[in-house]
């Protein structure tokens, strides 16, 4: 019998998850079995509860509930505590552990896929919410000269600034105007509606690359808008996608699978 694994969510049935670990398992050769479950939004403990009782090893766990997660896990690896979201959860005989992929899938994406040097960077996040708060403590870990964090409602970016203190800055998008940056990562949900955040011009140093956690079928609205400000090089979130679940395969499994032709085949798909 497979161990059984899923991703929980709401909604969750256009998550790409299951594809991904089901290839993970047949490339490693290991006995897993991923699905998705349908949280209601007032009831995740329960649904997780039930899924463990059911003999589910563990679960990726997405919008709206990583805090939730959070909450719920009692040993939480570092990264988790940091972000105080949790995007993974493993059923152990004792215990519920819980981790965050999320930040190291992007700086994995960023750096090993793309090339793109994060050590002395000028980094701009946008967006304060789940996805933010989840890559910080990665792109901090990074050494970055500077990590900037800018959302349309400020105080959401003060208490991230507040929450993991220096090299972390807030800013208004306005008061963007006048600064540069290398690296201009969307962590905003912006792009769902096709709308892109409303960043001043001239934020792109030369050669800068524009990063969207959000992907889908063909240029997202805020690569459109990087491209015409200037940005050098462009990036949607399938790579991160496939990055992020990789880690929770091994967080699971302790095998590391090869992510390369599980993207190439997300964008052939696409
Ligand atoms: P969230 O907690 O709901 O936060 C949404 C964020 O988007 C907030 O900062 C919000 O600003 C901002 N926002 C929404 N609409 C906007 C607009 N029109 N203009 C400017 N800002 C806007 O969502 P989340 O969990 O952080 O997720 C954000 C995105 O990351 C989602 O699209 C998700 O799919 C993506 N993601 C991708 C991966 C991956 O593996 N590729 C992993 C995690 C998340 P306010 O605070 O002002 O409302």
């Amino acid at each position: 019998m497979p161990d059984r694994y899923a991703v929980v969510g709401n909604p969750v049935a256009h998550s790409k998850s299951p594809l991904i670990h089901a290839e993970f398992a047949k490339q490693t050769g290991e006995p897993v079995e991923y699905g998705r479950i349908l949280a209601p939004l007032d009831g995740f403990v329960a649904t997780i509860e039930r899924f463990r009782a059911e003999g589910g090893k563990g679960a990726n766990v997405t919008l709206p509930f990583k805090e939730e997660a959070f909450r719920l896990a009692n040993r939480l690896s570092d990264r988790a505590r940091r972000a105080e979201a949790v995007n993974t959860l493993r059923f152990d005989p004792d215990a519920v552990f819980g981790d965050n992929t999320d930040g190291v899938g992007l700086t994995s994406d960023l750096v090993r896929n793309l090339g793109v040097v994060l050590a002395g960077a000028r980094i701009l996040l946008v967006g304060a919410g789940g996805a933010a708060r989840g890559v910080i403590p990665s792109l901090f870990d990074a050494k970055p000269a500077s990590l900037t964090v800018a959302n349309r409602t400020v105080a959401r970016a003060e208490e991230l600034a507040r929450a993991f203190g220096p090299p972390v800055v807030a800013r208004s998008f306005d008061a963007l105007a006048g600064e540069t940056f290398s690296i201009v990562v969307n962590a905003t949900s912006a792009s769902l509606a096709g709308d892109s955040p409303a960043l001043p011009s001239g934020i792109y140093a030369p050669g800068a690359v524009a990063y969207d956690m959000m992907y889908g079928k063909g240029e997202t609205p805020f690569l459109t808008v990087a491209k015409a400000q200037g940005a050098a090089r462009f990036a949607d979130g399938l790579g991160m996608l496939v990055e992020q679940a990789a880690e929770s395969f091994c967080i699971w499994r302790g095998v590391r699978p090869d992510t390369a032709p599980v993207l190439a085949l997300l964008r052939s798909l696409a």
